[in-house]
């Protein structure tokens, strides 16, 4: 507490930083106008104002209050409070949500810690001199004050973000034992905006990097989405192995990687890279992506030795790649749990592959061209009817692109698509799956 009464704050003009009102989201402003005529203190923090700094499109606006949750609540109609571990307040607006906090503190003494010393609970409401030091990276922890268009820094956090430096608050190892998931947030932004880590903050990550293994598997699989989904997953994936933290989250794969025949080392990487790659564009031209098909990406190379080792055992293809299938998604769900819809899906997408291959198989005596009366095979008009069709083909283009031999059969189920029939039948399958948004930002908390 003595340390936060030290804290001086410098105020720098927002508009001279390039952050015009017009840019802020109005519901934010809103937000922040009724809390302070009611008289509470309230600002945009967070990843918001530091986007805004850096000429990046803020994803969310979040806000910090003095107000307590109870008092936010009773100032707006459409509010609810959410959290056990940390009460926060939704204001919600049609689809969109803003977020509002309670000024809170890194609880001391009587904080609730876990053997790994992970806070477990952190229920304390406090000043913003305060809140500014339970944050993770300088760079996190501004605040911008609406009405006097001003830029709040009690940390220097205005010359990190100009020497695009991601600084820890406080002591390195010791923040990211308190929450080990700041080394998986450190590799993200260094990747989204460019930036390095500084010095303490890249070094404690050797020490302490074991500590995401006590992490709960489904808070790992959220920051794989954060990570992976965001728009810039290929440059996450080689800010992930510059600090060797990919191999927390995927140790098989990480481990394919230095596999001893290079050639398949070599295309274990392309998989993960290509898929990267070919999300990230999806994202960039507006189309739907699911974090489902690049986990099949990721895991797919140890899959495939996996399947191989059991085809020898089992005889039957088809219970050697059920039976792989199973022991690859529960290896993996160890570290990164994989919420069963989305095991569903990369089931379909990897079993589509051996349907995909044996069509063509049959057809190869006909020249492999597409005919017609292909369309008459009641297997043909299974897989093109299949919902995850599309997926599963497009699939089998990054393996293509990733160097396997595949192109043959590419090539045949891209020459079924120019089939007006087919299509038809892949689109009344589209037509029936459902619509909702591949990627909610989840607003689960520390
Ligand atoms: P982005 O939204 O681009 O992922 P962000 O900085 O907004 O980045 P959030 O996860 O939305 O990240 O968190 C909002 C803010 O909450 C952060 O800017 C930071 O100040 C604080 N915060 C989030 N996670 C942690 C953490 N693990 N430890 C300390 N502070 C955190
Ligand atoms: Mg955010």
């Amino acid at each position: 507490m003595e340390e936060a009464a030290k804290l001086t704050p410098s105020f720098y003009d927002a508009q001279a930083y390039g952050i015009k009102l017009e840019q802020l989201d109005e519901r934010a402003l809103e937000v922040l106008e009724t809390l302070n005529d009611a008289g509470f203190e309230a600002y945009l923090v967070g990843g918001c104002v530091r986007d805004l700094l850096l000429g990046l499109m803020p994803k969310d606006f979040d806000i910090a209050t003095n107000a307590r949750p109870e008092q936010v609540k009773g100032l707006f109609r459409n509010c609810r409070l959410i959290g056990r571990r940390f009460r926060l307040a939704h204001i919600y607006f049609y689809r969109d949500v803003i977020e509002v906090a309670t000024f809170r503190a890194q609880a001391q003494e009587e904080v609730v810690s876990n053997r790994y010393g992970n806070v477990l609970e952190d229920n304390h409401y406090g000043t913003i001199e305060e809140d500014v030091i339970r944050r993770d990276f300088t760079i996190n922890a501004l605040y911008y004050d609406a009405r006097a268009q001003k830029i709040i820094d009690y940390l220097g956090a205005m010359e990190d973000i100009k020497a695009g430096r991601i600084a820890l608050i406080g002591q390195a190892q010791q923040r990211y034992t308190e929450d080990p998931v700041r080394m998986l947030r450190a590799a993200r932004f260094a990747a989204k905006l460019s930036m390095a880590l500084e010095g303490e903050a890249e070094r404690a990550i050797r020490e302490k990097r074991e500590l995401l293994k006590a992490v709960p598997s489904a808070r790992l699989f959220d920051e794989v989405q954060k990570l992976f989904l965001g728009g810039y997953g290929l440059r996450c994936f080689e800010s992930l192995q510059r600090y060797d933290l990919f191999a927390v989250l995927f140790p098989d794969t990480q481990t394919s990687f230095a596999h001893p025949n290079v050639d398949f080392a070599r295309y274990s990487q392309q998989m993960v890279e290509t898929a990267l790659r070919n999300t990230d564009e999806r994202i960039a031209n507006g189309q739907s992506v699911t974090v489902a098909f690049l986990l099949a990406a990721i895991l797919w190379p140890i899959y495939q030795l996996q399947y191989q080792g059991l085809l020898k055992e089992r005889g039957s293809w088809h219970s050697a790649m059920y039976e792989a299938i199973d022991l690859v998604l529960i290896a993996a769900s160890e570290r990164v749990a994989i919420p069963m819809r989305f095991k569903t899906m990369i089931r379909d997408i990897w079993a589509l592959q051996a349907r995909l291959q044996l069509l063509f198989e049959r057809y190869a005596q006909q020249g492999r061209r597409f005919k017609k009366s292909m369309l008459n095979d009641e297997k043909m008009i299974n897989v093109l009817q299949h919902r995850r069709f599309r997926a599963a083909y497009d699939f089998l283009l990054v393996r293509q692109s990733a160097g396997e031999p595949v192109e043959a059969w590419a090539e045949f189920w891209q020459r079924v698509q120019e089939d007006s029939q087919a299509v038809a039948l892949i689109a009344q399958a589209a037509a029936l799956q459902d619509t909702r948004r591949p990627y909610q930002r989840h607003r689960r908390r520390r």
